[in-house]
């Protein structure tokens, strides 16, 4: 198993060209300045894709940093207005795509199931996805939220066939995320991350049968450039989804530098 961690910028629906130009292209320079090992996954909101590609392009940094989309369209290119597909996404050499964001689930609706369909359309495009789980604060103050955590990843992956589950390994990764934690400025405790993320790694044991081979599993919420190196020192945890922190580019840095 590789010891570096993987770290996921997720911009969401921030910035403008002048302001994430330069946000990259400072992180490039404290990458490369501090010879970041770790590796990194920039997702900018669509429409900034191109300038990001172009700017990764122009600053060669190996494959340290590559890009990414917030979400993806379950279909291939046709009739669906307002939405974008892995196709147009490749014109930007996207790798990774992230699924199930409780935003996505919580504002916009989107169900287990929309969600599976999103899951296979990124592992048949033989590209990562990120699937996000997460419970909330009333599921976590009823106690029931490794229920909840186990039922979101059963039905994210349920499409995915017995031979992709055991061919395609590498292309999943789980990002677990307590919607409580997420944006708030509090994450979980090191004691809770580290206990469900063992819990997430014995479901996710049942569902693929490769020997000792499971999905990464990265944690997201609240993480920062004060907790970042104790959180991904955890064991289990093999990388962060960070949202706020990663629109400062001397924070962000400083969270894929800690390890
Ligand atoms: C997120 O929304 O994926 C996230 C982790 O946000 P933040 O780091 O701001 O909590």
């Amino acid at each position: 198993m590789s010891l570096k961690k993987l770290i996921v910028a997720n911009w969401k629906q921030n910035g403008s060209i002048t302001k994430l130009r330069l946000l990259t292209s400072n992180i490039i320079k404290s990458a490369k300045k501090l010879k970041v090992t770790n590796n990194i996954v920039i997702l900018p909101p669509y429409v900034h894709l191109a300038m990001l590609s172009k700017e990764l392009e122009k600053n060669k940094f190996g494959n340290k940093i590559v890009l990414g989309a917030q979400n993806i369209s379950p279909f291939d290119d046709g009739a669906f207005t307002g939405e974008i597909s892995i196709k147009m996404c490749n014109e930007f050499s996207c790798r990774y795509f992230l699924v199930g964001h409780s935003e996505r689930r919580e504002i916009f609706s989107e169900s287990d199931d929309l969600i599976s369909l999103k899951v296979l359309k990124v592992v048949e495009n033989n590209k990562k996805v990120i699937l996000c789980i997460g419970e909330s604060l009333l599921q976590r103050k009823k106690n029931i939220q490794m229920k909840v955590l186990s039922s979101q990843l059963k039905k994210g992956l349920s499409k995915l066939s017995p031979t992709m589950r055991r061919n395609k390994v590498n292309n999943i990764i789980i990002a677990y995320e307590p919607i409580w934690a997420i944006g708030t400025g509090r994450s979980a405790s090191i004691e809770d991350i580290y206990s469900t993320h063992a819990y997430i790694s014995t479901v996710l044991k049942t569902l693929f049968p490769v020997k000792d081979k499971i999905p990464k599993i990265l944690y997201g919420g609240s993480v920062n450039n004060k907790n970042s190196s104790e959180i991904l020192s955890i064991n289990g945890v093999d990388g962060a989804l960070v949202g706020g922190a990663s629109l400062n580019a001397k924070k962000f840095i400083d969270i894929c530098s800690s390890i």
